[in-house]
């Protein structure tokens, strides 16, 4: 079969006025804000506006644990979102905005894939609306104030060794990870060792998705702790004065980007924050909106349900007070196969040949770690479904015995081809959700804000991981001593681990039992609302590969954009 690539699929799509698209929602034309054809900000009048209007489903989408090969969350949560429409409903899709790093790196497109796609990708992949300028330059903003205070005298005595906060900037570039600023004698501010980041690893990223209002960004960005002064006390953007002039700069990022899927199918694109040191969903705005403009609202938390949809119950969720319905958990073939834990798969490498063999035992091989990934759905109350996505490679064999292992867990599951057939390809998983979503949900964290910190990370570790128990370095257990001391011990914890398998070692595939996480660091997203332990090696700012995708990026003699994955 010969498939059209995204880029012409895309293309050839006939996008729908944006108005009529916001109709179909229940959103009146005042509270569009046009950004070209193909992308409107959304007012968030909008959310009191819709709020008398009945409450969709709400759907997350998650995966088992990702291995290189690309697991298929976001074509499948397009796919599900368009499906909804085959079965007489409609589906409202809020999904993450792309960086440009991982666009111009290595892996192309983040819009979904084939016939199920956010459209037109190429407006998705490459800046859409600004919002990540908008982030990179609150946050630069606020970098910058704080520069200058130690510049200016230093009168909040703030410690220049204890100083957390860095520089972002939305490109991967390696060379920008240690830097020295300040160089140039006196009159060129204090010279000292910082850094920059990826947007998207930004504490304002991660704020901004969590914010519920723009009060609530304003007083957030206000908590963000940059530094320590020669106290140990916290010292805030608010006391820079800072978070008044982020937030100004932020006034219309906070605002939801509407565009459409390949079937028209009304899409909220919104925020992108890392899904390691940050909790990796879209905004909730985008779903404040969302959960009133259809019957069912689909998102995707990043990475597997071990990540992205514990952070989606115990972080997000916990902010909006939105409860969530049903848990899709996305597996493929080749995921299983690759945590049977028998081949080496290395990203940009072809697959090792034995593993494109008909082989359902390797599936069956693997299967912990699919069953380990709904047990983790459960443990929040909500019930999951299992979504097939079928590869041209795969055999029914190996599909039949993915639909086993579901029904071992006497779990719903469904085969979709939805990258091949649009949304009817996953009109059985949406008839599988809509009978979840049908009943009740027993939605619950998986621990209260009173907890001490070091409770909630043993909690996630044994309950969610599968480990044994935590080793707490002394430094960690320092700055845990500190943080529940400043105060932020009520807040919930993002582990900062691996997302490649359950444990902290990317090497280990399946369900790995008989380990203990190693915390070796804690830091604090105050503003955004969380503590983050460090357990593993986590890279703030990517680099660029020996061929860069930038190099296959170009413009072609009629002006189009080519390359794009
Ligand atoms: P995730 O959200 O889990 O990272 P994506 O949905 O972005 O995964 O998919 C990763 C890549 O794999 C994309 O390039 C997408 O086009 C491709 N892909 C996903 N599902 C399929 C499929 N069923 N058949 C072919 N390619 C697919
Ligand atoms: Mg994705």
């Amino acid at each position: 079969m010969n498939m059209p690539t995204n880029l012409e699929i895309s293309r050839n799509t006939r996008l729908a006025p944006l108005t009529d698209i916001a109709a179909e929602m229940g959103i009146e034309e005042k509270f569009l804000e046009p950004y070209g054809r193909s992308a409107a900000k959304i007012s968030l009048e909008a959310v009191k506006a819709l709020g008398d209007r009945p409450r969709a489903k709400y759907v997350v989408v998650s995966a088992v644990t990702p291995t290189p090969l690309g697991t298929g969350k976001t074509t499948t949560a397009v796919g599900l979102a368009q499906a909804f429409s085959h079965i007489g409903k409609r589906g409202v899709l809020a999904v993450r905005q792309a960086s440009m790093g991982p666009t111009f790196g290595i892996k192309g497109g983040a819009a979904g894939g084939g016939y199920s796609q956010v459209v037109p990708m190429e407006a998705l992949n490459l800046h859409l609306t600004g919002d990540m300028h908008a982030v990179t330059e609150a946050h630069n903003m606020l970098s910058a104030m704080l520069d200058n205070h130690l510049h200016k005298g230093n009168a909040l005595n703030i410690d220049p060794f204890a100083i957390t906060w860095r520089r972002v900037l939305d490109v991967n570039d390696r060379d920008l990870r240690q830097i020295v600023t300040g160089l140039g004698g006196k009159a060129n501010g204090i010279p000292r060792q910082t850094g920059f980041d990826i947007t998207a690893a930004s504490e304002v990223m991660a704020v901004l998705a969590l914010s519920t209002s723009l009060q609530d960004l304003r007083a957030r960005l206000g908590r963000i702790v940059v530094g320590y002064d020669r106290d140990k006390n916290p010292v805030t953007a608010e006391m820079l004065k800072a978070a008044g002039a982020m937030c100004v700069i932020l006034r219309e990022a906070i605002k939801p980007n509407l565009m459409q899927t390949v079937e028209n199918t009304p899409v909220l694109v919104h925020c992108g924050p890392f899904g390691n040191i940050a909790h990796g969903n879209s905004s909730i705005v985008a779903d404040l909106i969302g959960i009133h403009a259809g019957d069912y609202l689909v998102t995707e938390a990043g990475f597997g349900a071990d990540m992205g949809a514990e952070r989606f119950f115990n972080i997000k969720c916990r902010n909006s007070g939105l409860v969530p319905d049903a848990a899709v958990v996305v597996v493929t073939v080749r995921d299983l196969k690759s945590h049977s834990g028998k081949y080496k798969i290395v990203a940009g490498k072809p697959l090792p040949e034995e593993m494109l063999a008909e082989g359902p035992d390797d599936v069956f091989a693997g299967a912990d770690n699919l069953r380990k990934q709904i047990a983790n759905i459960r443990l929040h109350g909500v019930e999951p479904v299992v979504a097939v996505n079928a590869f041209p490679t795969d055999f029914p064999s190996e599909h039949d015995a993915i639909m086993k292992i579901a029904a071992d867990e006497s779990v719903r599951a469904a085969v979709c081809t939805h990258v091949v057939d649009g949304g009817k390809g996953a009109a059985d998983l949406a008839r599988a959700v809509a009978e979840t979503c049908d009943e009740p949900s027993s939605y619950h964290t998986l621990y209260e804000d009173s907890m001490t910190l070091r409770q909630k990370i043993e909690t996630i570790a044994t309950k969610v991981y599968g480990a044994n128990g935590i080793d707490v370095s002394p430094v960690a257990a320092k700055q845990l001593d500190d943080y529940e001391r400043c105060g932020f011990g009520n807040l919930p914890v993002c582990i900062a681990k691996s997302h490649l398998s359950l444990s902290s070692d990317p090497t280990l595939k399946g369900a790995p039992t008989g380990w203990r996480l190693p915390v070796r660091e804690v830091r604090a997203s105050v503003g955004a609302g969380f503590v983050y332990p460090i357990c593993g090696n986590m890279q703030t700012m990517p680099g660029l590969s020996s061929f860069p995708a930038a190099e296959r990026i170009d413009i072609d003699a009629d002006g189009e954009i080519v390359g794009l994955a």
